[in-house]
């Protein structure tokens, strides 16, 4: 085989035929032959490229690695896989660079080397990898965001009770100093309770924190009527307005197994919860009803808490337990939400009835703990 197979018609019909651009470089790196798709792609005539160093198509900046992968072609044979896609940048007569893939197949003639270089622009795929890179970046930056404004809300949600709590009781203990024979007893009871908030808010950061690290919450087996009662005492002292309580537990109650402050949270807001409903309507009194029974065939123990309330309409109850929904002025619609998670990890379930109301009826169980 010879030069003049170059020459030869059928190899110029072929080559010339191909619409992708096409180039027959020798040894020397010099462009022995370019098809009309080269011509095209780089913005030269056949007379401007042929004879040329093939580096006349490559942006000054990249000559070095260009030169770098010539060599590597040249020297190990075995790498010269034919169809090898490699991405570099080509720089056309008019000075634009443009993203190409190439793919090089080596010529032996007459014991000289030469390579055939299939060139394709990519410009229109690497624009279209660009976007979804940048949609992916944008869905991910929405989803930390999401992530990230979820978390400050439960520390908020978190928070807010015990730090209301203390603003009031320092505030009642600064009025009672002003006064000329301060009633001690009274701003003693006032500077515990803020105490009593301050560990709490303390308490729910630990186990914030210890959520974020993953840690297992311990579960242990306890008396559910017990921490219903310590819950209505704490719910007692924290809302000034006196508070009517219908207590119906079952006795001999089996033990439930779960975290016990993660139900102590659950009970509290359902229990604020029931109450600021009733605390809507103008002079109306909250009384709360509180049952728990066993119910024996499903090992759960269920406890229902109902207030005397306005209710919850058809719609609100459909999106009751969605993050962030809520109807109050200063409520950031968390506590319900949370308050299912908690129990579904514990293998129990928090739901509201199904009616209208007057007064809304919520129902929470828990499993046994054997
Ligand atoms: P938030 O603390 O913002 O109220 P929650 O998740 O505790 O968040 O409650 C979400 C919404 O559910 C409340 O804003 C309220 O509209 C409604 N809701 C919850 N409990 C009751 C109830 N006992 N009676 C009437 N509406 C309730």
């Amino acid at each position: 085989m010879d030069e003049i197979l170059f020459e030869s018609k059928g190899f110029r019909w072929l080559f010339d035929a191909i619409v992708d651009a096409l180039l027959l470089v020798d040894d020397e790196g010099c462009i022995l032959l370019s098809n009309p798709g080269a011509q095209r792609l780089f913005g030269y005539s056949e007379a401007a490229l042929n004879g040329q160093p093939v580096e006349m198509l490559v942006p000054l900046r990249s000559r070095d690695r260009h030169r770098e992968l010539h060599r590597g072609f040249a020297l190990q044979p075995h790498r010269r896989t034919a169809g090898e896609g490699l991405e570099l940048t080509a720089l056309t007569r008019d000075g634009d660079e443009l993203p190409v893939e190439i793919s090089l197949s080596p010529l032996e003639m007459q014991g000289r080397s030469y390579t055939l270089a299939a060139i394709h622009d990519i410009t229109v795929r690497k624009g279209l990898e660009r976007d979804i890179l940048g949609r992916r970046k944008e869905m991910e930056a929405l989803h930390k965001h999401h992530i990230a404004a979820q978390t400050v809300a439960a520390i908020a949600h978190e928070l807010n009770q015990p730090l209301l709590a203390i603003a009031s009781y320092s505030k009642s203990a600064l009025l009672m100093l002003e006064k000329d024979n301060p009633d001690l007893d009274r701003m003693r009871q006032a500077m515990e309770g803020s105490e009593r908030q301050a560990q709490r808010a303390g308490q729910s950061i630990r186990e914030m924190l210890d959520f974020l690290n993953m840690n297992d919450s311990p579960s242990e087996a306890f008396d559910l009527d017990q921490e219903i009662r310590d819950v209505l005492n704490v719910v007692r002292m924290e809302h000034d307005t006196p508070l009517e309580v219908a207590l119906h537990l079952e006795a001999g109650l089996p033990k439930v197994k779960a975290n016990r402050m993660h139900v102590h949270k659950v009970l509290l807001n359902l229990l604020h919860n029931g109450i600021e409903a009733v605390l809507e309507t103008p002079h109306a009194r909250p009384a709360l009803t509180v049952t728990a029974h066993a119910l024996k065939k499903k090992g759960m123990v269920e406890v229902t808490i109902e207030d005397n309330g306005p209710g919850i309409g058809v719609e609100t109850q459909k999106r009751l337990f969605d993050p962030f929904f809520t109807t109050k002025t200063s409520g950031i619609g968390m506590g319900l939400a949370v308050s299912r998670s908690l129990t579904e990890a514990h293998g129990g379930q928090l739901w509201v009835a199904p009616r209208e109301g007057p007064g809304a009826l919520f129902h929470l169980t828990l499993p046994f703990a054997s």
